[in-house]
């Protein structure tokens, strides 16, 4: 069993990204990524936290803009539209989920979609849907797709099972896995999944994105599947400093010894999320100094 390690996998990623921003440097432009939060979400805090950390070891600017929770809809737009009008800043992220009082999909089709660095407009949903490489996918299933990648496992004609299918992670993974290049064959299994274990058993590749810890048991999962856990879940832990302690969606210990390659939590996917929005921000500066030096 191997134990795909996603730090440093991701670490690799950033190691070229480093390289990029340093190119983009020398042809004058710092690659800048605005990080919207609003509201205390503490867990959004520390997704925030480490963005904003990444973008400095790699040289990208970065603009941390934190709203307070009663941040009215018309102010966060305000935000928005400011940073859709300013050249330093390439790409745009709104932290998710804000307070339930803010309309998300409002704002996301306000942001500019040459600066939608989470690939959540619909312009670039409709990219990805058509497999159109100037768009921006999102970062986590993309993140996903790079482990496998890099990782060296064979994704063509393989049975892909997704469990999710939210926007920011189950469609357009399994929009990804079934692409050309990647080529697998995919079902998208959800909460009103009938023999849904039965349904994973039939996996070579499944990836659990629900949100429930240590949902995904050793009875889902075939002897020799790939699984890439992309849940984050917090478990109280009164003997950690924190008070709790980061689980996935996959009961990992009893998991694990089934498979011939399993993401761990902490330290799997989440890496590499951050690592695709370094890239996507890459992308989004190059494109935007290629239109400028294109006329
Ligand atoms: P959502 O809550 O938006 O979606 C969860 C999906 O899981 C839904 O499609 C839901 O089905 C399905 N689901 C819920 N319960 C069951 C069940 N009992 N059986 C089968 N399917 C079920 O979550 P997200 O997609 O935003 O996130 C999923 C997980 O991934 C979370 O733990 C989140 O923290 C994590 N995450 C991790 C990231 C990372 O960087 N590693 C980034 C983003 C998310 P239905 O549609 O029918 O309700």
């Amino acid at each position: 069993m191997t134990i795909l390690n996603g730090k440093e996998i991701a670490a690799d990623a950033l190691a070229g990204c480093r390289e990029q921003v340093q190119g983009l440097e020398a042809r004058g432009v710092t690659p800048g990524l605005a990080v919207v939060i609003v509201g205390k979400d503490p867990a959004s805090h520390v997704y925030v936290g480490s963005k904003v950390k990444t973008c400095a070891d790699l040289g990208i600017y970065s603009r941390r803009i934190e709203l307070p929770e009663e941040t009215s809809q018309k102010e966060v737009l305000e935000v928005v539209a400011g940073l859709n009008a300013d050249p330093s800043i390439h790409g745009i992220l709104v932290q998710s989920p804000p307070p339930p009082h803010i309309n998300e999909e409002e704002i996301i089709r306000l942001i500019d979609p040459d600066k939608d660095v989470d690939g959540f407009h619909p312009v670039n949903v409709g990219k990805l849907v058509m497999e159109d490489d100037s768009g921006f996918v999102p970062c986590t299933p993309q993140g996903c797709i790079q482990l496998l990648e890099r990782a060296g496992i064979e994704t063509s004609g393989a049975n892909a099972v997704v469990i999710g299918r939210s926007m920011i992670v189950g469609k357009p993974m399994a929009l990804l896995l079934m692409g050309r290049g990647i080529n697998a064959t995919v079902t998208v299994a959800h909460s009103r999944t009938k023999e849904l274990a039965k349904v994973c058993r039939e996996a070579d590749i499944l990836i659990p994105a629900i949100g429930k810890p240590e949902f995904v048991t050793a009875d889902f999962v075939k002897e020799g599947a790939v699984v890439i856990d992309v849940g984050i879940n917090r478990l109280e832990d009164s003997s950690r400093k924190s008070g709790y302690r980061l689980v996935g969606d996959v009961a990992y210990e009893e998991v694990a010894p089934k498979c011939r390659a399993i993401t761990p939590v902490p330290g799997g996917v989440g890496p590499m999320t951050i690592a695709m929005l370094m890239s996507n921000t890459i992308k989004a500066a190059r494109s935007s100094m290629d239109q400028a030096e294109g006329g």
